[in-house]
């Protein structure tokens, strides 16, 4: 048995645990692969000795992928991420980031299309920095093929470029909902998470993109009661949502990942209570208004 580990919660982590002792109480025999995030950190391997690991980096891109998903075709472009942000663990986790070569990529995407699929999504931790500056023209080039839609998960705000701006301008097959996750509108708060832009920032590039992209949406993620987010700081995301109109936030609280600096510099000083009272505010301002709509 194959489990595909994930680690952005800790509730998360603690159901892959949880999975593994189901597992094995029920066949003391069974033979388990651990991949995904939790294989690439220590503390997997204080598993019991039924367990394998497999970091996620030693499977390789090679292998043809059996596609359960029948619209969209997933396509890894690149792997790991270089930006500490201080919350995260995907660093730690899945390594510094690597990109796919364009020869391979465009490979995987022309055997999708054969196999009929018309979307693609291009994923990565962190798409838009792959080869330092390279993601405008892998998009131009996967842009040409025959493809009804492409769209591209996660980028970040301070690797959207100009150039690549142009490139979704130009081309009407790649998705105008684009996905830029903020975590916060609030500029101690982004500091203190190491994300390398402030609010009005954010705002700029959303502005800017919308200038040159006609009927652009933005979807985002949203980290709340991060350490030290005080009522003026969460009103300040508030705001900052108000102003981009968001289609749709993906809405996380904050919990410490264990290896993390936020976990070690910061207290987790939010109650879980006020964490979902914020969350049902931006909730019933994002998600709700747009199931609505
Ligand atoms: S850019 Fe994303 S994956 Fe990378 S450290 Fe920040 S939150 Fe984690």
């Amino acid at each position: 048995m194959v489990i595909n580990s994930c680690l952005v919660r800790e509730s998360a982590e603690n159901r892959v645990y949880g999975l593994i002792k189901n597992i094995l109480d029920f066949d003391r025999n069974k033979k388990i692969v651990l991949t995904g995030c939790l294989a690439g950190l220590e503390r997997a391997k204080v598993l019991t000795d039924k367990v394998e690991i497999m970091p996620i980096s030693d499977i390789s891109y090679k292998i043809e992928p059996l596609r359960e998903e029948k619209e969209i075709a997933l396509v890894p472009i690149s792997f790991g991420c270089d930006n500490f942000c201080s919350y995260c663990i995907v660093p730690y986790a899945r390594g510094r980031e690597k990109s796919r070569s364009e020869k391979e990529i465009l490979a995987e995407i022309d055997k999708a299309t054969e196999n009929g699929f018309k979307k693609v999504m291009l994923i990565g931790q962190n798409v838009n920095s792959y080869r330092k500056g390279g993601f405008a023209k892998l998009l131009e080039k996967v842009a040409k093929k025959n493809l009804e839609k492409i769209s591209f998960v996660s980028s970040n705000p301070w690797d959207f470029s100009d150039k690549l701006i142009e490139v979704i301008a130009k081309n009407k097959n790649i998705d105008r909902l684009i996905h830029l996750p903020v975590q916060s509108g609030d500029d101690g708060i982004l500091k203190k998470m190491n994300r390398k832009y402030s609010a009005k920032e954010y705002l700029s590039l959303v502005e800017k993109i919308r200038k040159k992209v006609e009927k652009v949406e933005f979807s985002t993620d949203i980290l709340i009661g991060f350490p030290g987010e005080d009522a003026k700081a969460f009103k300040n995301t508030v705001s900052l949502c108000k102003k981009v109109g968001f289609k749709v936030a993906y809405l996380n609280k904050y919990s410490p990942r264990a290896g993390t600096v936020s976990d070690k510099l910061y207290k987790d000083d939010i109650s879980t209570e006020e964490k979902k009272k914020r969350w049902r505010v931006l909730e019933e301002l994002i998600n709700k208004k747009n199931y609505l709509r």
